[in-house]
């Protein structure tokens, strides 16, 4: 397309967001956004409005700095400084920066991307947007007192983030001014909320600012941000002791104890959480500057250490398991004591056991699910074979084939064409567990034809409910009795 010049050059304010600077920008040059879009898209085009709000919270996604800032006749350096970039680089190494998930993650909800939000008394003194305005937590402007809002007060529909129309300060639906009408619930009469909005913007303005650093130790920074956080979540003690962590919900803080064990490039599934560091802080009252200053005791990397090095044995191996890999979901086995096993632990996820094996002193499954059902079993099924045939092929009995199916059945690793045949033909009422928790003391075998002559199961269909995970759990985590 023919690229339109841009002669008149106004300059952007330094609370300004980059989306409003370049809405102006256009506007002044009498140019359509789209024109200059298509000029200055970067990694991924940004030609769709619905993204719009990209080029503010993650600018190096969908712009070009280069050519962005030849045409507009800025330093990259202006350019970035309206936008969210310097707090993604001080918790991200740059590359990640082009990954979608890692940066939606970390912010989570903590930028309204959806609606343009505005303080109505800012605006009728100068139209344009600031970044802050952006922020959820931040709900005041210091200047006015006044709640943000994203609502026009004449229909009170709800602003998009982009529309021409907000570059003359008004409605998108109802063309009517956004700042005339001003109503004085907008005047703020909770200073306690007032309050946490300035706590919060402080906090961010020290983000923002690109003359702030996170320690320098630049290749472990998000692994020591993270032994930091669980040091404040645990109230500062001196040793670590996973049971006295609050703030956090039990699957994050082991998600973050994983992340601390795991290799470099192994940490694609787990992201620092922005708001959920930010809203623990202001629990415990510290400021982020205080925060990323603190300095950790020897003592509890010491005793974070040894916790790991003790517990990292403990993870499930299962290959279609959800938690694959990971320590969370584990509980240990109180049914029985095994003579070739220790430490027995049941994966609450797939219902595979594991233990150390005494002779090797491997952690290996225990039993036989993975080594017969999924890697000999599994591949005959799905090829056509016929039950009898697998059993005798392989050598194992019809029942032990039985369970084997029903397991693989339930976990939905049996191919579609032939799934239906093990599915059990009747849904059950309520949930899985009740059928059986009256004989949860029983053996495997008592407790299986208890079920099947009062539920008029057959027996593959009382496997399949057996094997539901619930009841697994609750089955091997009663109180010893033999070995099975
Ligand atoms: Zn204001
Ligand atoms: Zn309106
Ligand atoms: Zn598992």
């Amino acid at each position: 397309m023919n690229s339109k010049k841009i002669s008149v050059r106004i300059p952007a304010n330094p609370d300004e967001c980059l989306t409003s600077w370049l809405m102006r920008t256009c506007f002044a040059n009498n140019i359509n956004i789209k024109d200059l879009f298509s000029q200055i898209s970067g990694y991924y085009s940004n030609s769709d409005f619905r993204t719009f709000h990209q080029l503010d919270v993650n600018p190096y996604r969908v712009l070009n700095f280069k050519i962005a800032a030849n045409l507009l006749d800025k330093s990259i350096n202006y350019i970035e400084k309206l936008t969210f970039n310097e707090v993604l680089l001080k918790f991200h190494n740059f590359p990640d920066l082009f990954y979608i998930d890692k940066t939606k993650a970390f912010f989570k909800d903590a930028i309204s991307i959806k609606y343009r939000r505005f303080c109505i008394s800012c605006l009728k003194n100068d139209i344009y947007y600031k970044l802050n305005w952006q922020i959820s937590n931040i709900t005041h402007c210091q200047i006015h007192n006044e709640e943000l809002t994203h609502k026009c007060t004449a229909c009170n529909q709800c602003q998009p983030y982009y529309h021409e129309n907000l570059m003359y300060c008004r409605c998108k639906y109802c063309n009517k001014s956004l700042v005339h009408g001003f109503l004085p619930r907008q005047k703020s009469n909770n200073p306690q909320k007032r309050e946490l909005s300035y706590w919060f913007e402080q906090q961010w303005n020290f983000l923002i600012d690109s003359n702030n650093t996170l320690q320098p130790n630049t290749c472990e920074k998000k692994k020591r941000l993270v032994i930091l956080f669980l040091f404040i979540c645990g109230d500062m003690n001196s040793k670590f002791d996973p049971r006295k962590i609050k703030y956090i919900s039990r699957d994050y803080k082991y998600k973050l104890i994983n992340f601390i064990c795991s290799s470099e490039n192994k940490n694609g599934s787990f992201e620092i959480n922005l708001p959920l560091i930010l809203k623990t802080l202001k629990a415990i009252n510290i400021s982020i500057e205080n925060f990323i200053s603190i300095n950790i005791p020897n003592t509890y990397t010491e005793t974070l250490e040894d916790y790991i090095q003790k517990n990292s044995v403990i993870k499930c191996l299962t290959p279609w398991c959800p938690d694959y890999d990971s320590p969370i979901k584990f509980i240990k086995v109180n049914k029985f004591r095994s003579k070739t096993h220790l430490n027995i632990h049941i994966c609450s996820s797939c219902s595979i056991k594991y233990g150390v094996n005494k002779k090797t002193k491997t952690w290996e499954e225990y039993g036989d699910l993975i080594s017969l059902g999924y890697k000999i079993v599994l591949p005959l099924l799905n090829s056509g074979h016929h039950k009898l045939y697998i059993a005798n092929k392989i050598g194992i009995s019809r029942l032990k084939l039985t369970k084997i199916i029903s397991y693989l059945t339930l976990h939905n690793l049996i191919t579609e064409v032939i799934i239906n045949n093990y599915t059990p033909k009747k849904n059950i009422a309520g949930s899985t567990i009740d059928y059986f928790k009256n004989y949860l003391n029983s053996t495997e075998t008592q407790i299986i034809n208890t079920v099947m002559k009062q539920n008029d199961w057959s027996r593959s269909d009382a496997y399949y409910h057996f094997f539901n995970p619930s009841v697994q759990i609750a089955y091997f985590n009663i109180s010893k009795t033999n070995e099975l």
